[in-house]
């Protein structure tokens, strides 16, 4: 029989978060964050992952263990090329490379992280697990933009979509506190953290998601606008006389609920409103607004909701935000029970009233496991 344990890698441009899962019993060995990766002691992402492995090693955990599966990777951008769990090569590391332009920020530090975990254990098996793959099966109409086909084709244009492993996760979780097949469940998950998705799943398969070429699209986040008018980008660039790096760097870094109000921690925020902060009452509206739209869209997308989920930082813990995203929506059959709402806790529970036809429910996400699953069912095919 071969190990039980996988090794999560999240590789980020300086950071490298990990955690070690047994998959015997679903247990998490250990987690951990290197942070500040080219900034001082920790050179690149191969002394990053020494400092892991010897970590590791202190606690009787070491890479070299024959208990070691395989390590799961946290891949974010997989094109229409990856739209499943895949064993590493070195064909799939350079497929990944040419998925770069797509992901400038996000693919390369991945495909660091890939390649010195392969270097350390080269016998190990190695599973890159697409951020994007989940939202694979978005029919055309919603996955197409409506621009000339040739050339968003021949550029890659396309709405992908964003945080699937946590759709995946939360969508699935969401039925089996429901007590029903996943098959029969139609779910709107709203993943909100610093950035954040909403994605509308029917029977366990995304069919839309609010993301879309890149993680820019869709809700007000944490730092970044989330939807707008496209010409805007033309009118910074023409009457502000902004780059287009420039451009890019206010959307995706002083726009959303930073752009707004300087603060983008929903906690920070929620007690300057609570001290009567104009600034802070404005981003926290435009940041319900577009929540509430949505849930309304994908309402309609779906035809009929059981279930609404609320995950990551956000979507766990502030109960202010879920109420205010679901108040007055009687008509769609959604009633939060006050009460449950404000009651605080670490495991999936349900939210809604008895009377409310669709479930509201808070469930924690839980990425790594997911990766790690789906790691490992990979490698015992
Ligand atoms: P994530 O990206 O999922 O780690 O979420 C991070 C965000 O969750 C933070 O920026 C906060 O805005 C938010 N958050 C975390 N804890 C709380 C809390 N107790 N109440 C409100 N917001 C929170």
């Amino acid at each position: 029989m071969n190990g039980t344990r996988v090794l999560v890698l999240n590789s980020g441009s300086s950071s490298l978060k990990y955690q070690l899962l047994d998959m015997a019993d679903g247990s998490r060995l250990a987690s951990g964050l290197v942070e500040r990766i080219g900034e001082g002691p920790v050179a690149d992402h191969t002394a990053a992952l020494s400092k892991v492995s010897e970590e590791l090693a202190a606690q009787g955990l070491g890479l070299d263990s024959p208990e070691l599966a395989a390590v799961g990777h946290r891949v974010v951008h997989g094109g229409t090329r990856f739209t499943e769990p895949t064993l590493i090569t070195d064909e799939v590391v350079a497929e990944i490379e040419k998925l770069v332009p797509l992901a400038p920020l996000h693919n390369p530090a991945n495909i660091t992280g890939i390649k010195v975990a392969r270097e350390l254990r080269p016998d190990l098996p190695q599973v890159a697990v697409f951020d994007t793959a989940f939202h694979s099966t978005m029919p055309e109409s919603a996955a197409r933009y409506a621009i000339d086909t040739e050339v968003a084709d021949a550029h890659g244009v396309r709405r992908y979509g964003f945080h699937g492993t946590s759709h995946a996760y939360v969508s699935r979780a969401t039925a089996e506190l429901l007590g029903k097949d996943l098959a029969e469940v139609n779910t709107i998950v709203l993943h909100l953290g610093n950035g954040a998705s909403a994605s509308a799943v029917r029977g366990g398969v995304c069919v839309d998601t609010s993301m879309g070429l890149t993680p820019l699209e869709g809700l007000v986040m944490g730092t970044r606008s989330g939807d707008l008018d496209p010409a805007v980008v033309f009118h910074l660039a023409r009457v502000g006389g902004l780059s287009t790096d420039e451009i890019d760097a206010l959307l995706n870094k002083r726009s959303g609920l930073i752009g707004l109000c300087g603060d983008n921690d929903m906690r920070e925020i929620t007690r300057r409103m609570d001290e009567g902060d104009e600034a802070a009452r404005l981003a926290f509206e435009v940041y319900i607004h577009r929540l509430r739209k949505y849930i309304g869209a994908y309402t309609a997308v779906l035809g009929r909701v059981d279930a609404i989920a609320f995950t990551a930082g956000v979507g766990e813990n502030a109960a202010h935000v879920r109420e205010a995203a679901l108040r007055d929506l009687s008509a769609l059959g959604i009633v939060v029970d006050g009460e449950r709402n404000a009651v605080r806790g670490g495991s999936a529970r349900l939210i809604s009233a008895d009377d409310s036809r669709v479930a509201v429910a808070v469930v924690p996400t839980d990425e790594e496991l997911e990766i790690a699953n789906e790691a490992y069912a990979l490698v015992n095919a």
